[in-house]
């Protein structure tokens, strides 16, 4: 009847995945999910308590032991049906990922989509190819010592939480369960309650891809309530967290007292630093790289280039460049293809850009590009009451002030000038924060030289966001604890075990 309503509202009902049945909170609580691009109401989710967060785990408890045993080519082929099904359905699930983030849907259709597609496919894959390790042990010459046979078990560690954020909703979630199911996890999945609907769907396709009750369980709600009361609970064996440092902090700590396994993926201050001799023009130049490093998703990608660093004898034509490719950036109305630059996800999230610039302008940042709420009449009649802010380029900040050291995640990109490569180094390396760089030289071995001393988990030379599925992902200081992607997080998800066999 609910379900009724909502669609004769055009709204979705958002609803929980426990023990393989989409159910309402036993909390009997609802959160509205807004649309960005309008402000208007779009579904409600579950706000759910301890208790639905328990029943969760309750179920995935259940189901691991056959879970586990279940041969690794059944897991993928279960995995490769989901990944058939979502891509069967790409334009609905873009089409709602779009709604519910604001981002461009020929951004949703073209890169959020194929990509959690291509997680859940690659990690059916990664693990059928997965080895592991034997030492063949001499004994190593000590009197008395025998000869013997190492090997390394890896076993699934047991139910897995796994917390992810709004900017790339089915993106990240996927990234973090497809490799804790194909080990043989069981799963408690907890997405952000600003963006819950592809979630919710994939809740449906994974009952329709045949997998077994409790298997993988979506538990909806704010983070403080039902993400806390996972991360808490006592039969959870680890937790993959992608989200604000703060938060990730307090996960860590709690995880640290009850010893459960933990990976942490937070935010980011990333460094974009432009040499005299890069090749500044054309659509792969330093100059259209920075601009989409900064402005891709409207800023919000934790990987996004936010500060760039500029040689000073190319400052004032990359200044001017970025600049100009800022002003092109016309907020439009996501559900329009021809739209490159959407919503921003949450006017609360808005409030804090805005914020953020309002603050440069009194530290006495001058703007080059952007710098406001664009007017209401600018935008399309639908968008109106939407959230949407300029792309936006300040110079002339102190290195060391907040704007500079704190995370936006918005549109906002600051730009410092640099006279040799260890000052651009100081000024790179100079924030808290640790996760990605992009470096722009001809110089090879210019190139390797600063990647090496970079404080980062992931550095790009000469082009920007290429990721392979196989390599190391994660990041340095306060941007996080561990790294995911290909290997790391197969071993992530399982416990190793050496047997020692004399031989
Ligand atoms: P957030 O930390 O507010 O929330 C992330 C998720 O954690 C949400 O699902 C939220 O409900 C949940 N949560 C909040 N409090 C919790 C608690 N006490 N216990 C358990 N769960 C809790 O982050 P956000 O605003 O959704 O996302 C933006 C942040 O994510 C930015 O800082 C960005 O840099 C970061 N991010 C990092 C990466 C990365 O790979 N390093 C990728 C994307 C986003």
């Amino acid at each position: 009847m609910v379900d009724r309503v909502f669609i004769q509202l055009g709204m979705v009902n958002v609803r929980n995945l426990v023990g393989g049945r989409l159910v309402d909170p036993a909390s009997g609580a609802w959160l509205d999910v807004i649309e960005p691009a309008t402000g208007r109401p779009l579904a409600r989710v579950p706000d759910s308590s301890a208790l639905d967060a328990d029943a969760a785990v309750r179920c995935a408890r259940d189901a691991f032991p056959a879970w586990s045993l279940l041969p690794a080519a059944e897991r993928a082929r279960l995995m490769n049906n989901l990944a058939g099904i979502v891509e069967r359905r790409l334009d609905e699930f873009a089409s709602a990922e779009s709604d519910d983030t604001g981002k461009p849907i020929t951004i949703a259709r073209s890169i959020d989509l194929p990509r959690s597609i291509a997680n859940l496919r690659h990690f059916a894959g990664a693990v059928l190819h997965w080895s592991s390790e034997s030492h063949d042990s001499d004994g190593g010459g000590v009197p008395g010592a025998v000869r013997s046979i190492n090997y390394t078990l890896r076993r699934p560690r047991g139910v897995a939480v796994c917390i992810s954020p709004w900017n790339l909703p089915l993106y990240l979630l996927t990234w973090k369960i497809a490799p804790a199911l194909a080990t043989g996890n069981t799963v408690v999945t907890k997405p952000s309650e600003v963006t819950p609907i592809t979630a919710h769907m994939l809740a449906e396709a994974s009952i329709e891809a045949g997998f077994p009750p409790g298997v993988l369980n979506v538990i909806h709600g704010a983070g403080a309530g039902c993400g806390a009361a996972l991360v808490e609970h006592p039969d959870i064996a680890a937790v993959t967290f992608t989200g604000s440092t703060t938060v990730g902090r307090w996960i860590g700590r709690s995880c640290g007292q009850s010893l459960k396994r933990v990976s942490l993926e937070l935010g980011g201050k990333n460094p974009f630093l432009i040499f005299d001799d890069a090749e500044l023009d054309g659509p792969e130049g330093a100059i259209a790289t920075a601009a989409r490093a900064a402005f891709s998703n409207q800023g919000q990608i934790c990987l996004c280039g936010s500060r760039l660093l500029i040689h000073a004898g190319v400052y004032d034509r990359v200044a001017e460049g970025v600049a100009r490719a800022a002003g092109a950036l016309v907020p439009g109305d996501p559900r329009d293809p021809e739209t490159r630059f959407g919503a921003i996800t949450s006017t609360g999230h808005l409030a804090k850009i805005t914020a953020a610039v309002d603050r440069a302008r009194v530290l006495g940042g001058r703007i080059l590009a952007g710098g406001r709420v664009p007017p209401p009449d600018s935008l399309p009649e639908r968008c109106r009451g939407g959230a949407f802010h300029q792309a936006t380029v300040i110079e002339g900040l102190d290195p060391s002030c907040e704007v500079e050291q704190e995370e936006i995640f918005g549109p906002v990109v600051t730009l410092q000038r640099f006279s040799d490569e260890s000052e651009a180094l100081r000024l790179a390396n100079g924030t808290a924060y640790g996760l990605a760089a992009t470096v722009f030289t001809r110089d090879g071995t210019r190139a390797h030289r600063v990647s090496a001393a970079l404080d980062a988990g992931i550095v790009w030379v000469n082009g920007w966001m290429n990721r392979d599925l196989r390599t190391p992902f994660g990041g340095v200081k306060s941007s996080g604890v561990g790294r995911e992607g290909g290997v790391e997080a197969l071993r992530f998800f399982t416990e190793p075990k050496n047997v020692c066999v004399r031989t």
